[in-house]
């Protein structure tokens, strides 16, 4: 969007980026690049605390009936891993250092705010807090789809390091709302943040996915891939009968070590 918008000569005062702190590397060089080479200044807003400190430090006043308090106790620190339902970091590390940098300016300016949904996003549209009057969406006046920008961007040079080549979307590279095919991808091409990822799972006192610990999908991923070298198929009852049971073996020699 920024792109097209530079190149059609629209008028620009500030370009936001809210960094969670847990963009890939790539991103981060990427967003460093576009600012090099547009000369396009990149305004940063970040929370003053981490990611880290939201999911394990956080003094939490929690109610003495709360599912985690009987749990876990109600001393329990931090939020633990975001879920669908406790999307605590997007309104910690995103919504609110965005709203407190437009506060600064929202008595003196009347502001609009250009935000990057493409055509074909239509469920992103749909979401109340896409569609505030001050809203604007120029990759849907233009009609350009996802597909579209991807490629409009490649034309212009810039490839993320490879990121969508591997990903449909690029978030967090944390987040456990991904697919289980995004996270394939992430321990396949980023070992180090996978490593990452097992070691605040190993500490978290809520798992990282309803159904799986890292650990475990360290398990079912090399599963499948000894699967694929025999030729075995990766999916069905038959392949969830043989994961279960090699869940079983894994923690039976652990407990033995
Ligand atoms: S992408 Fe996931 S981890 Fe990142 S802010 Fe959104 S919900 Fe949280």
């Amino acid at each position: 969007m920024l792109l097209k918008m530079i190149e059609e000569k629209m008028p620009i005062d500030c370009v936001l980026f809210c960094d969670t702190g847990l963009e890939f590397p790539e991103m981060y060089k990427h967003i460093d690049r576009v600012e090099r080479e547009t000369g396009v200044h990149i305004t940063r807003v970040k929370a003053e605390k981490s990611f880290e400190h939201w999911m394990f430090e956080k003094q939490i006043n929690r109610k003495p009936d709360s599912k985690i308090a009987i749990q876990y106790g109600r001393n329990q620190k931090g939020y633990g891993w975001p879920g669908p339902k406790m999307r605590w970091c997007t309104k910690s590390l995103k919504n609110e250092p965005r709203a407190r940098f437009f506060n600064a300016f929202k008595d003196s300016y009347e502001i609009r705010e250009y935000v990057g949904i493409a055509a074909d996003e239509q469920y992103r549209l749909e979401r109340k807090c896409n569609q505030k009057a001050n809203h604007v969406h120029p990759l849907v006046e233009w009609g350009m789809t996802e597909a579209d920008c991807l490629e409009y961007c490649y034309r212009k040079g810039y490839d993320w390091g490879g990121l969508y080549e591997y990903f449909k979307r690029v978030s967090c590279w944390c987040c456990p709302l991904q697919s289980l095919e995004e996270l394939r991808k992430l321990r396949q091409h980023f070992p180090e943040l996978w490593e990452q990822l097992r070691e605040w799972d190993d500490r978290n006192f809520r798992q990282f996915k309803p159904q799986y610990s890292v650990r475990e999908l360290d398990i079912r991923f090399r599963f499948e891939e000894e699967c694929i070298r025999r030729g075995k198929p990766v999916k069905g009852k038959k392949f969830m009968e043989a994961l279960r049971k090699q869940f079983e073996k894994e923690r039976e020699e652990n407990a033995v070590s």
